[in-house]
């Protein structure tokens, strides 16, 4: 799953994206508010960790122009433990929060009931032809039949299929899943692409995986 965290503070943030990145998530970390709306309006991020106190438009704007355009789930972070400080944030539109000072597990256990409570019904499960991917649970099936992928394949194919019938770059495979900019490098997105196929489409008269010469792959139905 991919984070979006706005945090101005160096220590707080390196600290963040450290212990998010060690418990499977890939995080996108900006410290100004203008970044961070624009990577939430633009980025696909399942939740974003929203500090208030941000540079150039603080957390209470961000999150205001961001609900006129999508649900996001927002968790936010506030240095001040007052109530009207939380019953703005969730007037705003916010799912949860925090006070400064928090504890990691703490941060850790609310983004993850945000993510099994936010809109279940569309984000869990992922679907073409005959393959089924249970987001939650993290199972991944074709034809009735358990695959068991790496956690680098699983965030290969999840990729794809939340894009499906979309040409996507190598570049931006290698972005989105090894959190790197390769510019030459793009060889690590063929080795995985292979190894996905051997599980998910050899087997199967239906391939879903098709590459696009020179360019990337596209996940889709052709048949
Ligand atoms: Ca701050």
């Amino acid at each position: 799953m991919r984070l979006l965290l706005a945090e101005d503070e160096t220590h707080a943030g390196q600290y963040l994206v450290k212990g998010l990145g060690e418990n499977g998530f890939v995080v996108d970390w900006v410290r100004s508010g203008d970044e961070a709306l624009h990577l939430a309006l633009h980025g696909n991020h399942d939740l974003i960790v929203l500090d208030v106190g941000l540079p150039v438009m603080d957390g209470w704007e961000v999150l205001r122009a961001l609900r006129l355009q999508r649900r996001t789930p927002v968790l936010f972070l506030t240095a001040h433990d007052r109530v009207e400080d939380r019953v703005k944030g969730l007037e705003l539109g916010a799912d949860d929060y925090l006070v400064k000072p928090f504890a990691f597990s703490e941060l850790l256990a609310r983004v993850r009931a945000l993510l099994r409570r936010g809109n279940v019904s569309d984000r869990d499960s992922l679907e073409l032809a005959d393959l089924v991917v249970h987001q939650m649970r993290r199972r991944v099936e074709r034809g009735g039949q358990r695959i068991d992928l790496t956690a680098k394949e699983y965030a290969l194919l999840t990729l794809l299929l939340r894009r499906t019938g979309e040409i996507l770059s190598r570049t931006l495979i290698a972005e989105q899943v090894w959190d790197m900019n390769f510019d030459s490098d793009t060889n690590v997105v063929e080795v995985a692409v292979r190894r996905l196929r051997a599980k998910i489409d050899d087997p199967f008269a239906e391939k879903l995986i098709h590459t696009v010469r020179g360019f990337g792959y596209v996940m889709e139905r052709r048949s």
